[in-house]
């Protein structure tokens, strides 16, 4: 059985729930029971929800009140499009009691001129507790039995409000009272993505973007045999789409690939939010609702256990073959090239060299170094050494003069701006040991600032100028995932 999950664009309008509906009634028709269905907000609402809060707390009722009717009528027009009566008019009545309870805070936030976290966490639920009883409802219209189950029953969390931690445990077995029983009933369970609440009852959510973790925690609680995250784009690519003309789909990755990628800026989904499903070996789809006949990309464990063969990946290059494609293990005719996974970039990074003849090498002089940065609490992305200089990479310039200035008392040190980093990730870099040098090789024309392969040996990140970026990043993706 499959946990699907939908976020704010697959069920923003009518139209996105229809294809929802069609969606899920595929999957049960397949497995013969579920799915278990863990929904977002719809598009958009979680933002205007925090921005009432924060009117509300200024005490500017008057712009906060007239976005709760708007949020009001979005949901009741969605409500009446997809239910009719009779079942309408609970649903409909539901949804009012929500409006109501949002109305009263929205009126003590302003008399009280403040928003705490426990509030904020609130208002932001009622998001995912109005999509989730419009879905449940509109599932069950279309000949979908399904119940809606209150996500502050089933996800359990610490009182770390606005980024609540789900306590394991408490929740596994609230999900086991809650979800479990729909399921074995032959219904389809509904919850809200994002939120929970604390052991003592009040609610909590998971963070931003907090719903893809929700279904991790219910696809890894209820022991589903895969994770399906619906989503408005095809799966992950292999690079950029701003940048490369013609990314590939990545019809497979493994968790650490994806992690690595996520931390250079590759969208779609954080990999940290389905640590839950990997840890429990459940593998995590990112589908299309729009095009739900996509493979999509399918996250494991690790790539290995599924379907990557080293030799299936050997090309040689067009000029040299007489087919593209051609496998060949002729290492003196014939160069061979290797698929990678993805490539990913940032933008905006300056690099900070720091020269020291005398005292790099001496002990303590990272340690002085790095100190600087904790002060003024900037994160280093990358850092590369000689025996006289230390180049260090930032994304975060806030703080940069000051950190000039201070590293400046013991070492000389220059600025670089508008330098990109360009790093290519593939397990299949730990394999094949040549595959470095390659990657390095084919950006030959390119001025190469630093170069770093982590002991991951899953990934090789280069610093360039920034300028440089869009044709670097097309040469290697030209050469590796042709
Ligand atoms: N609705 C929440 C948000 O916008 C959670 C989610 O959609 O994942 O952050
Ligand atoms: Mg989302």
């Amino acid at each position: 059985m499959v946990v699907q999950k939908f976020g704010g664009t697959s069920v923003a309008d009518p139209t996105a729930i229809r294809r929802l509906i069609e969606i899920v009634r595929t999957a049960r028709a397949r497995d013969g029971r579920g799915p278990a269905v863990v929904v977002s907000a719809m598009s958009r609402v979680t933002d205007t929800l925090l921005g009432i809060a924060a009117a509300a707390g200024s005490d500017q009722l008057n712009e906060a009140l007239p976005r709760v009717e708007e949020l009001r009528e979005r949901h009741l027009a969605a409500a009446r499009d997809l239910v009719d009566e009779p079942e309408q008019v609970p649903l409909i009545t539901q949804i009012a009691d929500h409006f109501d309870q949002l109305t009263g805070i929205v009126r003590a936030l302003a008399v009280l001129r403040e928003v705490s976290p426990r509030t904020l966490d609130v208002v932001a639920s009622m998001g995912e507790l109005l999509s989730s009883r419009i879905v449940a409802a509109a599932l069950t219209a279309a000949g979908v039995p399904a119940e809606w189950v209150d996500a502050r029953c089933a996800i359990i969390t610490n009182d770390d409000h606005t980024r609540a931690a789900p306590l394991t445990s408490e929740t596994n077995a609230a999900l086991g009272r809650t979800v479990v029983p729909i399921l074995d009933s032959g219904r389809v369970p509904v919850l809200g993505g994002f939120i929970g609440a604390t052991l003592d009852g009040h609610t909590s959510t998971l963070g931003r973007g907090g719903s893809d973790y929700s279904g991790a925690l219910v696809g890894a609680g209820i022991g589903a045999s895969e994770i399906q995250i619906w989503t408005d784009v095809d799966g992950m690519l292999s690079a950029d789409p701003r940048i490369v003309k013609a990314p590939r789909l990545v019809s497979q990755l493994s968790f650490a690939e994806a992690a690595e990628l996520a931390y250079f800026g590759a969208k779609v989904l954080h990999p940290s939010t389905i640590l839950p499903a990997v840890e429990r070996n459940i593998p995590v789809r990112i589908l299309n609702s729009w095009k739900p006949e996509g493979a999509g990309t399918l996250i494991t464990a690790s790539r290995s256990n599924g379907g990557y063969e080293r030799e299936e990946y050997y090309i040689q290059p067009a000029s040299e073959s007489d087919g593209p494609g051609r496998a060949t293990r002729d290492a003196h005719t014939t160069t061979r090239i290797v698929r990678l996974t993805g490539l990913a970039s940032k933008r905006d990074v300056t690099v900070i060299d720091i020269t020291s003849s005398r005292m790099l090498m001496a002990y303590g002089f990272l340690r002085r170094v790095f100190e600087v940065f904790e002060r003024f609490r900037t994160a280093v992305d990358m850092v590369t050494t000689s025996e006289v200089s230390v180049s260090i990479t930032v994304d975060d310039r806030r703080h940069l003069d000051a950190i000039v200035e201070a590293i400046s008392e013991f070492a000389e040190v220059s600025v670089e701006r508008e330098m990109a980093l360009l790093c290519a990730v593939g397990d299949v870099l730990r394999d094949v040991p040549e595959l470095s040098a390659k990657v390095i090789g084919v950006l030959e024309e390119v001025p190469l600032r630093m170069i770093s392969q982590a002991a991951s040996r899953r990934n090789i990140t280069v610093v360039l100028r920034q300028s440089d970026l869009p044709h670097a990043m097309e040469r290697l993706h030209e050469e590796f995932f042709r």
